[in-house]
């Protein structure tokens, strides 16, 4: 998985990146998907051990493109989780009240407590991505932010987060089906908006803020991983496969039972 993971001082450039994945996508749909059960109950089984040692935090970052997947990955990587310890943040246009404090406030807000899983869909940066392709702010302010993050995102971690960033990697090839079938399918009608195609119309600039990203915020602390999302079934798979590694190397366990329980006798 280490495939994935982009390296701190890393120089990322997206076309040397293969959204369909490359050698790994000729596991096949069919056997992916075994794979991918296999995978979910393991997930369901780790969540189900960090909520009840209550220890460990854990932060999953989604970030892509309009269509990337993200969503769509929510529903099946964690798919049969416990409800009870795993949270979903969506990350919206700045409310006033939002926009009124500095850019992490809200941010800081929802991240996981002892026990808790938080899957970020956007998050922070959008701060460097939305709002640095559309100058919501100068130059001078955006560029600070690589070392902010990075900041914030290390105490975070020394204070006990876990924390994994996934960018879904799409092509503009697989983003225009993906539109369109919002278009034709009456069920998808809801996903789709009008401002998608002004977003889609800057796709190079988006991908110059994303590369900046992924190359200024891979920490030690907390890393990117560059999924290849055109195949839905294998972006499922390799997210499952890194988050399930992760959790495995926490070295969790379930809390002591009382003592004596083995004398006891229910009436
Ligand atoms: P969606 O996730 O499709 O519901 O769209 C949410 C929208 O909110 C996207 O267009 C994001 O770019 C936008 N958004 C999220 N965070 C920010 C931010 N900090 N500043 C400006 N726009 C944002
Ligand atoms: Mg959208």
């Amino acid at each position: 998985m280490d495939t994935y993971r982009v390296q701190p001082g890393d120089k990322i450039k997206l076309n040397k990146w293969d959204p369909d994945g490359g050698e790994v996508a000729e596991i096949g749909k069919k056997a992916g998907n075994k794979e991918m059960l296999k995978l979910n109950d393991r997930l369901e089984a780790l969540q189900e051990l960090l909520y009840a040692e209550s220890k460990q935090k854990v932060l999953i970052v989604l970030q892509a493109m309009d269509t990337g997947g993200k969503d769509g990955a929510i529903r099946h990587v964690f798919d049969g989780v416990n409800p009870q310890g795993v949270r979903v943040a969506s990350f919206k246009v700045p409310t006033p009240e939002e926009q009124a404090h500095d850019y992490l406030w809200r941010v800081h807000k929802q991240t996981p407590g002892s026990g808790e899983m938080v899957i970020f869909n956007r998050s922070h940066y959008e701060d460097v991505l939305v709002v640095r392709v559309h100058e919501l702010v100068p130059k001078a302010v955006w560029s600070r932010r690589y070392e902010q993050i990075n900041n914030f995102e290390r105490m975070l971690a020394e204070e006990g987060t876990t924390i994994l960033k996934f960018y879904l990697h799409i092509s503009p090839d697989e983003q225009k089906e993906r539109l369109q079938a919002r278009l034709d399918e009456p069920h998808k009608n809801w996903k789709f908006s009008t401002g998608d195609l002004a977003e889609r119309k800057r796709w190079a600039e988006y991908m110059q803020a994303y590369e900046d990203m992924l190359s200024k915020t891979s920490t030690k602390w907390a890393p990117w991983y560059i999924i290849p999302a055109n195949r839905k079934w294998l972006r499922n798979l390799l997210m499952s496969q890194i988050i399930v590694d992760a959790l495995e190397g926490l070295d969790m366990k379930y809390p002591e039972p009382e003592e004596g329980l083995d004398k006891v006798v229910i009436e």
